[in-house]
């Protein structure tokens, strides 16, 4: 199917979400961090196979035969039975995150909406019927359903769908003083993500997360943190937050988890865990063999294979590449970022521009707004694929 076909089928049968932000090509095949599209044009994926889901990079030779064996064997049960891979899966999560245990669904918003749930629950278990704030931040992104939409601290996508969900505050992020305002005894939760991503890659700075820490212990509130895009591994760690040296009761996973094919996780800790039981949440999929089975390959070579060191050694010289770019390059004013999940502030509004031209080039990268760049290259990606893409953007800026 060739691109004008794909976009007449789309305009006829489809509900038109996603024109603006698609790439012009219809992509048929993938491998690592290359794509190529229907024409035979190859590309260098550095957005994981769109938003840090391919993890691993496309078709990880793992990843696939655990679907084609469980795909053989066993797709799907309802959780009215215990199915192995889901097990496995919880073990693995629970020795990663020292003792977490694990609510399996289907996507990173469907995960935040349990995480909710979790929190107005225990907050209703531990303390009084007044306790049900959330406070969030703006320029959050926690998914698109109503409740984590009601967390998401970005008028533009709540615009149109009022009213959001009661109890939810939203306060600036990196800013201490603001949360100490916002948070008291009526805070069920604090939701952060470690590393604000979809908004342009900004990490919360260590004193911040502490803080914000400190003071949901102080005023029993539980502290969830969403690493749906930085869990994993892309940050040079499992979880962003071990780089941080805080303990969240809630955490939140989605985008990589299975290395390319839906899931999402809810993990919490004693005694947040215990405050959901039979009948209070559930859904049809979750943990879903499929999905379990490619999620266990995923994190199994994600672990064997050294990646995690491997994703902060690629990370640091993916920065160290930019910054010397930057030296001779005055469209570039800021880098941001841990592990692999890096944001580039341009001092012109010509991000878009430089995302096309990347692409005509061969290059797929994302952009925030008009100024922002931002890289999610999967943890497999290699240190020529690094130079391939920093020499693309090099040329790029020099031309837009
Ligand atoms: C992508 C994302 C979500 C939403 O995940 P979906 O699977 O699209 O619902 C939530 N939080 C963060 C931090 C994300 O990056």
């Amino acid at each position: 199917m060739d691109l004008n076909h794909a976009q007449q089928t789309e305009k006829d049968c489809m509900i038109g979400l996603y024109p603006p932000i698609r790439f012009p090509m219809v992509i048929a095949r993938g491998e690592g961090c290359r794509v190529w599209d229907t024409e035979g044009h190859e590309y260098l994926d550095l957005l994981s196979g769109g938003r840090a889901v391919n993890i691993l990079g496309h078709c990880h030779p793992k990843v696939v035969e655990a679907i084609c064996i469980q795909a053989g064997v066993l797709m799907h049960t309802s959780n009215d039975f215990y199915t192995e891979p889901a097990l496995e899966l919880a073990k693995l999560l629970h020795d990663l995150s020292d003792g977490m245990r694990a609510f399996f669904c289907n996507s990173g918003a469907e995960a935040n909406e349990a995480a909710i749930k979790l929190a107005r629950k225990h907050a209703i278990m531990h303390g009084d019927e007044s306790k049900v704030g959330i406070v969030t931040t703006f320029n959050s992104f926690h998914g698109r359903t109503f409740a984590s939409l009601s967390a998401t601290g970005q008028p533009k996508y709540q615009k149109g769908f009022g009213p959001m969900l009661p109890g939810f505050t939203h306060v600036p992020y990196n800013d201490l003083s603001a949360m100490e305002a916002a948070v008291s005894d009526t805070t069920a939760a604090v939701i952060l993500e470690p590393i604000q991503g979809e908004s342009g890659v900004y990490p919360a700075t260590q004193e911040y997360l502490k803080g914000v820490e400190a003071l949901c212990r102080t005023h029993n509130a539980l502290l969830v943190l969403d690493e749906i895009q930085t869990g994993m591994g892309r940050t040079g760690t499992f979880f962003a937050y071990e780089q941080y040296g805080v303990t969240p009761d809630v955490v939140t996973l989605a985008k990589g988890i299975a290395g390319g094919v839906p899931m999402g996780a809810m993990l919490a800790r004693e005694p947040a865990a215990s405050s959901l039981a039979f009948p209070d949440h559930a859904t049809t999929f979750g943990g879903s063999a499929l999905p379990a089975a490619a999620a266990v390959a995923t994190i199994k070579t994600i672990i064997e294979d050294g990646l995690l060191d491997y994703a902060k050694t690629m990370g640091e010289y993916l920065v160290q590449k930019l910054c010397a770019l930057q030296q001779s390059q005055p469209l570039i004013k800021e880098i941001r970022g841990r592990g692999l999940m890096v944001g580039v502030d341009l001092t012109q509004p010509v991000a878009p521009a430089v995302k096309k031209t990347c692409c005509e080039r061969g290059v797929l990268l994302l952009t925030v707004g008009d100024s922002i760049l931002r890289l999610l290259p999967a943890m497999s990606v290699t240190r020529e694929q690094i130079d391939t893409g920093i020499t693309v953007i090099e040329e790029t800026l020099a031309a837009v």
